[in-house]
Order: C-alpha cells, then sequence, then structure tokens
C-alpha cells in the first residue's frame, strides 16, 4: 500500500490531521533528489533547452533557511535518534547566537531575509551564500521535523501545473497549522512571551552586524524562560504532543482559515489524482516557446520544468480548435497518440481549455509568489523528497 501523506510529515502534529491526510502521497519521480533533476550533467535530464536553470550539485534546492516552528524544534531536541545528532548540534548553536531564536521558533536572520528575498530568483540553487543552516554534507540534519516549505518543495510535478497546485494548496494549510500550533503553544508554556516587534524585512543594527538583539530585548521575548529556550521549545512540543484530535479541530480546523484551506486542499488532491482534461483543448497561447531544429522547447507553468514538442507534434497540436473536441479532431486526422499524452500536455498546461485562450502568459519568473514568507521560488516553494534534499 502506497504511503500516506501524513506519514510524510513530522510526527509530532501529523497525528493531529484530519482523514484527507491518510490518502496516498504523491510520488514526485520526477524531482529526482539523488541525481538532482535541476543540477547539470544529471543523468536524467533530457534535452537540454535555451535558457535552463542548472543548481548547484553541492546546494539543489537548500538555498534557503526555514522558520522551523517552536513545537517541531522541540520535537527534535526530544527525539534520541542517533542520526538527528547533527542536527540538534545546529539548533543548539543557533540557540547560542540567539540570532532570529523567539518563542515562536527559530527563524532566519531578519538580513538573510532581506538578501534571500533579493537574490532568490536569480541565485536559487546556485549561491552557497543562500545555504540552509541544517544542511550537513548534502544531507538534511533536521529532516523528520522540517517544516511545511521543506515538506512541500518539488521543482518538478509528475502532474505539472495541477501538481504544483496540490502543493502549493497543502504547503498553505500546513503553514496555517504550523504558525497556529507555534502561537498556541508558546502562549501555553509562558503566558508572557513576546515575539519582536521589529518587522521581518526592516534591519536593526544588530542585523547588520550580524548579531542578536540586545540582551534586554531578548529577554522581553522570553520572560523567566530566558537562558531555557531548549526546555522552552521541548515544552511547546510537549503541548502539541498531548493535544488531541478534537482540540486541534477548534484550534484549527474549524477556524474560518482552515475552512477556506481544506477544501481547496481536497480539490486540488483530486484534481491530480483524477486528472480530467476538458474536451475542447487548445495550444495555450501564452506559453514561452523556443523554436529548435527538431521541435519546440517550451515553458508554461514553471521556469523549471520546461518540455520539449517534436515538430510534429506541435502541428498536432496547432490544429486543436475551439468548436471541435481534441478527440475528434484526432479521430478526424486519423491520428492515434500514446496513452496518456494529451492528459500529460493537459496538466502541464502545454494544451488549455479555450476559456482560457485570452488569459494572460503564465507567470514565468524564477520568483514564488510569496515574498512576504520565506519560501523558495517557483514549481512553487516547499522541500525535497526523501533523500533529505540537498
Ligand atoms: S526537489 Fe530539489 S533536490 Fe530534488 S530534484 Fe528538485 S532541485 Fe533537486
Ligand atoms: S530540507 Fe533542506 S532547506 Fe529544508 S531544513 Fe532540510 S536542509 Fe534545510
Amino acid at each position: 500500500m502506497a504511503d500516506s501523506i501524513r506519514s510524510k510529515l513530522p510526527k509530532n502534529y501529523a497525528h493531529l490531521l484530519g482523514d484527507l491526510f491518510d490518502e496516498p502521497a504523491f510520488d514526485e519521480t520526477r524531482a529526482t533528489c539523488e541525481d538532482c533533476a535541476m543540477c547539470a550533467n544529471a543523468g536524467q535530464r533530457g534535452v537540454e533547452l535555451p535558457g535552463d536553470t542548472f543548481f548547484d550539485p553541492k546546494l539543489k534546492c537548500c538555498t534557503y533557511h526555514p522558520m522551523i516552528p517552536n513545537f517541531l524544534v522541540g520535537g527534535l531536541l526530544s527525539d534520541p535518534a542517533p542520526e538527528l545528532a547533527e542536527g540538534k548540534r545546529r539548533i543548539g548553536k543557533k540557540i547560542e547566537d540567539r540570532i532570529g531564536v523567539t518563542p515562536r521558533g527559530i527563524a532566519p536572520s531578519r538580513l538573510q531575509r532581506v538578501i534571500y528575498n533579493a537574490a532568490r530568483d536569480r541565485c536559487f540553487g546556485r549561491s552557497e551564500a543562500l545555504l540552509c543552516p541544517y544542511i550537513d554534507e548534502g544531507r538534511c540534519s533536521v529532516w523528520y521535523y522540517r517544516e511545511a516549505v521543506c515538506s512541500t518543495y518539488y521543482c518538478k510535478h509528475v502532474g505539472g501545473a495541477k501538481g504544483r497546485g496540490y502543493w502549493n494548496a497543502l504547503k498553505m494549510y500546513l503553514q496555517f497549522v504550523e504558525h497556529s500550533l507555534s502561537s498556541w503553544a508558546s502562549k501555553q508554556v509562558a503566558p508572557g512571551s513576546k515575539e519582536p516587534e521589529i518587522g521581518g524585512f526592516e534591519l536593526s543594527v544588530e542585523d547588520l552586524a550580524k548579531k542578536g538583539p540586545p540582551d534586554a530585548e531578548y529577554a522581553t521575548y522570553w520572560g523567566d524562560w530566558v537562558g531555557r529556550e531548549a526546555e522552552f521549545y521541548m515544552a511547546a512540543h510537549e503541548k502539541v504532543k498531548a493535544l488531541t484530535r478534537e482540540e486541534f479541530v477548534r484550534l484549527i480546523d474549524d477556524t474560518p482559515q482552515a475552512r477556506a484551506l481544506l477544501p481547496d486542499l481536497k480539490k486540488r488532491l483530486d484534481d491530480t489524482q483524477h486528472p480530467k482534461p476538458t474536451p475542447l483543448l487548445v495550444l495555450n497561447p501564452g506559453m514561452k516557446k523556443h523554436k529548435m531544429p527538431e521541435g519546440y522547447a517550451v515553458r508554461t507553468y514553471s521556469h523549471y520544468d520546461p518540455m520539449f514538442l517534436t515538430n510534429d507534434l506541435y502541428e498536432l497540436l496547432e490544429t486543436f480548435t475551439n468548436v471541435e473536441p481534441a478527440a475528434e479532431t484526432l479521430k478526424r486526422l486519423g491520428v492515434e497518440l500514446p496513452d496518456g499524452l494529451i492528459r500529460d500536455l493537459w496538466l502541464h498546461e502545454i494544451v488549455v481549455p479555450p476559456s482560457n485562450d485570452c488569459r494572460p502568459a503564465p507567470k514565468l519568473s524564477f520568483g514564488g509568489d510569496r515574498c512576504a514568507s520565506p519560501s523558495r521560488p517557483t514549481s512553487d516553494e516547499g522541500a525535497t523528497g526523501d533523500s533529505g534534499g540537498g
């Protein structure tokens, strides 16, 4: 039996999630993390397309500094598994430095956020300056306690645009869960705990000097817990671990935000699991294309997932119209395509319903759409596969 979505998520809160999370996990076989599909010379790459972006094999998609919520930090620190020793050491160093360390969790420094935001379009996957502090010789040292972005990122999707839509919806729900649980847990452990008042993209003198906040300010975040931050995080983990499903529903799933996010997630999962191309299809007029001798390099939903169409296939797709179903056109022309090809072209938005005919070209820049919170670019953020991503 396939692994469930739940089984891929951190154990200290996965058990609290609803039945939807018992659905089979979606296997992103095109994101070949052990032989990174975004790195030059990887075995999986087919034809090299103009404008291709390659990642540095030492960095891959872990050029991202996660915000790890308090209860996940605490779960890691409480876990006796020997393979987490390096992750614990790195978290310990973060706590010692006090940069980005607050009752809600361990965040990137504000300076790092500003740099990342300015650099990610051009430098994601390619600059060591963006490398995650938890990566250890190419392996994630905090894998079992990684946060929502890291749990849901893939550079390429078997389900194309629909697949990306599913992972984005999953990420948004999990981010809401993590945000809500960390906020709740910090108040449970220390009702007087506070977060810094300075905004995530503003910089203080200490930020520019790459130092933690002044001692007096830092103490206001923690109250009695200052100097016992690791204990605080472990207490937050215990609070979350002890929650029942009923309490979780009251705190999270019954809120207006979750009531909007969950049906969207369910729909997008269904769209990905049971793709149903519309009968009328036309070649996506908004896709970027580049003529090559044997065909066209095309980009649609993601800069990181270019496709190649042979001249014959491209010319055939050009015959699709907004008045005759694609299946009828193929029949009329006496063309038989391999099973699933039309479905895949539709998933990747190479062919689209005619109603989309006049829509603007999809956003193809490297940049993601959530600059306000840390995230990874295009495809659209999220983390790596089971290899530990990076
Ligand atoms: S998800 Fe990351 S590590 Fe995996 S193939 Fe894509 S870029 Fe490489
Ligand atoms: S998956 Fe990569 S980016 Fe995320 S915590 Fe692990 S090493 Fe860091």
